[in-house]
């Protein structure tokens, strides 16, 4: 264990213990070392942090902060994460177990350009006038909803975390995090991070702990205005009816199996190494990853051989190496339940191409090898349900027609992908596919002025861009003032 890893929780610019004095492990996937022991967050803590974000709310010195100021404490986090981006990264990957590539070269970057970004929104939340009928002057405000609690799942800890506390932060709302129970301990550094860039007390506070019970309270609470989710569609359900009773403003980013599809007239080489880093990439621990390829029919035997000859070179390593492209999946809980569907697949008949064996690095972790079902139908369970790790489900289809069926054939509607050099076939389907995102010849591309989220039961509201930050961390004020008296 490290002494100076955080692990109590941050509640008004300082360290506390949990009110039951209870605490867990966080553990290293790839070693099973405990990293540490984090305070563990229950209803009473919860309560203290939203007390605390909601006197930060009414405080002058934050409610009243001028917004150009604002602006600056954000800009001044995205320095100081960027100052400490070799520490948070190795962090995450520790905790989390992906690739320290990935943590220091793709998340932490990702994280400063969506401070940066929502920085410079602070200071351009404004509202209209409005030409209305008769001696009026009319014009909106628009004001920050409140306390916005945040939680999210542990694929990508401080990224998804970002993306919600730097949008709610610039629309001038305070806010409580709750981290997964998997991944805790970058959300914590980053409460640290937020005090000495100049957030006032109470502004972010950070609240780990389990989700049936610290996500819950903060889900019930009755101080709390909006709630931000990000996690799988089954928790998502949970969250949206226990939030009916205080009718508070939800938002879902959920689940996903977004559909890769690939037609006989793409560039085949891009294609399979698109499809590769689609599903392979963060171990497959990603919302958006095309875990359904489809490949139409004339081409599907070349691409089944090429794309599972570029999954066996994916081999599994140390996560600190910086050559490892597949780091450890995230708990004995997660791998467990990717060997479930590995032997599901098996068992429906679906081909192993490759993969589907549980793995180890110097002897201990968990980790899976890169895996690849082909002959995959629609129906089966790895065609379906999301598997969220290194498995990819390679299907067949005959005409764009087929392709758009077999790609919709979901409750999901998070992302898709189409690789093709006909342009007019690659608008058709963009328009043609049930999901939040479409990529067309790439795949996982992300930016913070580019909203995502989900269509159908990948859920509502959208994270990055300015629009949806106003939709979901504002709401609209009519001001009405009579000019003839
Ligand atoms: P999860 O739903 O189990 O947990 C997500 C978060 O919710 C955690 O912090 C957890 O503690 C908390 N939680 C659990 N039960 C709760 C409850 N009853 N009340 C309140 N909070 C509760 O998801 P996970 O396993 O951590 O993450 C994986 C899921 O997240 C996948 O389904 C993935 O697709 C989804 N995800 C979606 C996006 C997106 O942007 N759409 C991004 C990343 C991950």
């Amino acid at each position: 264990m490290n002494d100076d890893v955080r692990s109590r929780l941050w509640i008004g610019n300082s360290w506390q213990d949990a009110a039951s004095g209870r605490t867990f492990a966080t553990v290293n996937p790839a070693t099973g070392e405990v990293i540490a022991e984090v305070a563990e967050g229950g209803a009473e803590d919860v309560d203290r942090a939203v007390e605390a974000a909601r006197s930060a709310l009414a405080s002058s010195a934050w409610k009243r902060m001028n917004p150009h100021r604002r602006a600056e404490i954000l800009w001044r986090l995205a320095d100081l994460i960027e100052l400490h981006a070799d520490e948070l990264a190795e962090l995450e990957t520790r905790d989390n177990g992906k690739p320290i590539f990935e943590s220091r070269q793709v998340d932490l970057p990702s994280v400063v350009e969506t401070f940066r970004y929502y920085a410079g929104l602070a200071d351009k939340v404004q509202g209209d006038t409005i030409p209305v009928k008769g001696p009026y002057l009319n014009y909106t405000l628009r004001e920050p909803v409140g306390v916005v609690g945040c939680i999210v799942p542990w694929n990508f800890p401080l990224n998804l975390a970002s993306w919600k506390v730097a949008a709610a932060l610039a629309c001038g709302n305070t806010v409580v995090l709750k981290p997964a129970e998997e991944t805790p301990l970058t959300a914590l550094r980053l409460g640290e991070l937020g005090a000495e860039a100049g957030l006032p007390e109470g502004v972010l506070n950070v609240v780990p702990g389990f989700g049936e019970t610290a996500g819950a309270a903060l889900v019930r609470h009755p101080g709390v205005d909006a709630i931000s989710f990000t996690g799988s569609t089954e928790v998502g359900r949970i969250v949206m009816r226990e939030a009916a009773e205080t009718l508070k403003k939800v938002t879902l980013e959920l689940g996903g199996k977004s559909p890769n599809v690939v037609f006989a007239d793409a560039d085949v080489e891009a294609a399979v190494r698109g499809a590769s880093s689609g599903i392979f990439y963060g171990k497959g621990e990603v919302c958006a990853a095309g875990s359904r390829i489809l490949v139409e029919a004339s081409i599907y035997d070349d691409f089944v051989e090429a794309f599972g000859q570029r999954a066996e070179k994916m081999t599994v390593g140390d996560p600190m190496g910086p050559k490892t492209r597949l780091g450890a999946i995230v708990s004995e809980a997660q791998l467990e339940r990717v060997m479930g569907y590995v032997e599901a697949g098996r068992e429906e008949g679906a081909r192993l191409v490759t993969g589907g064996e549980r793995t180890q690095v110097d002897g201990r972790g968990n980790f899976v090898t890169a895996t690849v079902f082909a002959d995959v139908d629609p129906s089966m369970r790895i065609a379906q349900e999301e598997i969220f790790g290194p498995v990819a489900a390679i299907l067949r289809f005959e005409d764009l027609e087929d392709a758009v069926e077999k790609a919709n054939r979901t409750f999901y509607g998070l992302a898709a992908g189409v690789w093709t050099r006909d342009i007019g076939k690659a608008h058709r389907m963009a328009a043609e596919l049930q999901a939040g995102t479409v990529w067309i010849n790439t795949y996982n591309q992300y930016d913070a002025a580019s909203p995502f989220g989900g269509y159908k039961q990948s859920g509502f509201g959208r994270d990055l861009g300015y629009q949806s930050a106003l939709e979901k961390y504002t709401q609209v004020k009519s001001v009405w003032v009579a000019l003839d008296r």
